[in-house]
């Protein structure tokens, strides 16, 4: 089989500007696209409109261009993309994958304290599973979220080991229904998830290749159960290195990360650059730019 075009994508989430962390992912993904001769699209992945500061998916288009990242083609909104959600979640339901729930937080703590307590590496609770069909499903209760049965059967029994190559950390291994269990699809509060949206997006643009944040890396199993379960194709991924804070912990709004300044394009690049192993002196961005996806193509990271 042919391999398809190369496309790749920055999928920001505009609950905050553009800062030196974010750019290294942008920088990543559109480096790689350039090396590979392939197209770089952004999406604003604004579907948790709660969440987002108003503005900021423009903002991050002009800092994006300040630095030279323009998209090949127009930024797709995920906020515009519902209906598309909706009939994968539709899909889901009936092949008997996604079931309703009807847990509060405090149920969930309830039973799982009642269990013996299990937990998520992030401090969410690992769902315990009381709503699971295979337990007797809603029994006519109305459902408050929707979410993936992580086994590998739908009886819920069978443990299901999902592995990866990702290009810059190698073989990764997760054990879906024990490191992460049943993930929510849409929320109670009406808004779909970022698994689900992220991976139908990522099918429905033709995506090739994700190159995003390590911080994202372990959403990557969550991602390939419904790629399979969806019968999507699979992107190859390469999770980049984060920028740490002072405090060594991810770079957010929260602990300092400010707004790129867009005054200062080329300075804001040299740093991403270094984070990616690149040390590129010019004097323009039209010059850095090209001078560092000669780099890139040159580099360990392309296959
Ligand atoms: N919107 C996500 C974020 O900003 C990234 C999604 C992705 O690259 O898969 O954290």
């Amino acid at each position: 089989p042919s391999t398809p075009p190369y496309r790749g994508r920055f999928a920001p989430s505009p609950t905050g500007l553009l800062h030196a962390g974010s750019l290294v992912a942008a920088l990543a993904s559109w480096l790689d696209a350039r090396a590979h001769g392939g197209q770089w699209l952004v999406r604003i992945e604004d579907h948790d409109l709660g969440r987002c500061l108003p503005g900021a998916g423009e903002q991050i288009l002009a800092q994006l261009a300040r630095v030279g990242l323009v998209p090949d083609e127009p930024p797709v909104w995920q906020s515009q993309r519902g209906t598309l959600y909706e009939a994968a979640l539709q899909r889901l339901i009936e092949a008997g994958w996604a079931y309703g729930c009807t847990c509060s937080r405090k149920d969930i703590a309830a039973a799982v304290a009642a269990a013996g307590g299990q937990r998520e590496r992030h401090g969410e609770l690992v769902y315990p599973g009381t709503c699971r069909p295979s337990r007797g499903g809603l029994q006519g209760r109305p459902a408050r979220a929707w979410r993936l049965l992580s086994t590998d059967d739908l009886a819920g029994t069978q443990d299901l080991m999902l592995a990866w190559r990702d290009r810059r950390l190698g073989l990764q291994t997760q054990t879906l229904n024990v490191e992460v269990g049943d993930f929510v699809l849409r929320r109670a509060d009406g808004l779909w998830a970022y698994q689900l949206a992220v991976v139908v997006d990522d099918a429905a643009q033709g995506i090739s290749d994700v190159v995003r944040g390590e911080d994202l890396a372990d959403n990557t199993p969550r991602q390939l159960r419904l790629q399979q379960l969806l019968g999507l194709p699979v992107p190859r991924y390469l999770h980049t290195p984060l920028v740490l804070a002072a405090d060594g912990q991810k770079l957010s709004k929260q602990n300092g990360a400010t707004p790129l300044p867009l005054d200062e394009p080329l300075q804001a690049l040299r740093l991403a650059g270094e984070r990616l192993g690149l040390r590129i002196e010019a004097g323009t961005v039209a010059d850095w730019l090209a001078a560092a996806v000669a780099a890139w193509a040159a580099g360990p990271l392309m296959a």
